[in-house]
């Protein structure tokens, strides 16, 4: 084993694959993490199905990081999606490509997976340091809160995987910002990303239908570019507002506008499939002696989507087929404002790129570098997170091990 001293402060996806990277090649990194056990991010996204990279063309991949793409394309190069595919089938876990094109484990699960990988570094030579919170970095002192002591360590290298700010009780709570703003490095806000955002539903409406998915509709907004964007999907009625997988591909486009204008109001297409004219062909038959709801129900305005327009129109309007059938086309969704950094999936913002050197490693602080969601770069959700973080960390333990030869 090799006597460099290597840290890795955080024990995340980044981290993790830091580590692997390092400790295959014969080094002994040492992990530390503020939390009791490691990876506790990456263990709850298991619950949503463990949506591990996803199965598209290169070039389209890299492109949903936005403006930091060139950042990321080194990250893509060594670790793409077949990478991260051939990562977990070496650890003992296939995946298979949904038909969305996300990738998961056969299992879809999280645990498993992590546990084998834990198993995989620690054997290799991997030390890890639980309940080791980082407080401060003071010239090459770096000091750990412990259950009862500070600690003090130095280091020959260093890597910092600290993550965002978003679900802080997982053990990414933001709290490297004060310590690298110490540094006089360049951060731009935390702010959310794949978030819900906050819509004033009446009481009854909040009752009834949070919680229930509204599938097979089309979103269609203008971001702050005038660029128009229209895309078929499905949301999730909150209790807030909405939320869901429509709302999350677009987060970073919305929060952009609702920042420059709130609130903000979108037009959500209720039956992308039937046109206005024919709607309204239909609403103006005649109902007999049905109830205005019977009369819906049977042309298959009913549930939520019904109530979506009680919410716009007044009772009378109800009966105007030409005016109900262009709000079914066109239905004005105001979003007020989006929901906080710690309810996000992920975070947006963080340590910004011009801090780093092609290699990642801070200009001002050689031997020290940094990955994953901590850096200023935002993905929508996809498998694109989890691609990115652990490219990262394994690009950072790469150009470390060149700089060894
Ligand atoms: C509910 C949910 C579901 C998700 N599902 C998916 C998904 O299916 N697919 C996907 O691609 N992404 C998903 N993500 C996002 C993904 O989990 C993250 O992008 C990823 O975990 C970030 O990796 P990271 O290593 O950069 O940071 P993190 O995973 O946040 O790890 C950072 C580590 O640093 C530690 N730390 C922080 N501060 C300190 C300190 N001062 N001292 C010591 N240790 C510290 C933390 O305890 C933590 O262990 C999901 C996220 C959430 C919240």
């Amino acid at each position: 084993m090799s006597p460099i001293k290597i840290a890795i402060i955080g024990a995340g996806p980044a981290g993790l694959m830091a580590a692997q990277v390092l400790c295959e090649a014969g080094y002994a990194p040492t992990v530390f993490d503020s939390m009791p056990s490691a990876a506790r991010k990456f263990l709850r996204a298991g619950r949503g199905g463990l949506n591990l990279t996803y199965a598209e063309e290169s070039t389209l991949f890299s492109s949903r990081y936005f403006e930091a793409e060139p950042f990321l394309l080194p990250a893509l190069k060594t670790f793409s999606p077949e990478s991260m595919r051939s990562w977990a089938a070496e650890l003992g876990f296939e995946t298979f490509v949904g038909s969305s094109g996300k990738v998961y484990p056969l299992d879809k699960k999280a645990a498993p997976l992590l546990r084998a990988w834990l198993q995989r570094l620690k054997s290799k030579g991997t030390q890890f340091k639980m309940k080791h919170r980082l407080v401060s970095w003071e010239n090459d002192t770096w000091k750990f809160q412990t259950a009862d002591t500070l600690q003090e360590y130095s280091f020959d290298k260093v890597i910092l995987a600290l993550g965002g700010a978003s679900w802080p009780q997982l053990g990414s709570t933001g709290d490297w910002v004060k310590i690298l703003e110490n540094k006089s490095l360049i951060i731009n806000p935390l702010k959310p990303a794949n978030m819900g955002f906050n819509v004033s539903w009446s009481q009854i409406f909040k009752e009834k239908f949070s919680g229930t998915p509204l599938k097979n509709v089309t979103l269609n907004f203008t971001d702050i570019n005038g660029k128009t964007h229209s895309k078929l999907g499905e949301l999730l009625v909150s209790e807030n507002g909405v939320e869901g997988n429509l709302i999350y591909t677009h987060s970073k486009l919305l929060r952009e506008k609702i920042e420059q204008n709130s609130p903000l109001t979108l037009s959500l297409d209720l039956f992308p499939h039937r046109t206005e004219e024919k709607l309204k062909q239909q609403l103006s038959a005649s109902r007999g002696k049905q109830s205005l709801s019977a009369f819906w129900k049977r042309l298959g305005l009913s549930g939520v989507r019904a109530s979506l327009l009680r919410e716009v129109l007044s009772k009378e309007s109800l009966a105007d087929a030409h005016l109900v059938a262009k709000t079914l086309k066109e239905f004005p969704l105001t979003l007020d404002s989006y929901r906080p950094l710690k309810e996000a999936i992920s975070t947006a913002g963080g340590l910004s790129f011009e801090n780093l050197d092609t290699h990642l490693m801070l200009k001002k602080f050689p031997d020290v570098f940094c990955v994953g969601e901590m850096l200023d770069w935002e993905a929508p959700t996809g498998g694109y997170l989890l691609t990115g973080v652990m490219g990262q960390g394994k690009q950072v333990a790469e150009a470390l091990l060149k700089s060894f030869e």
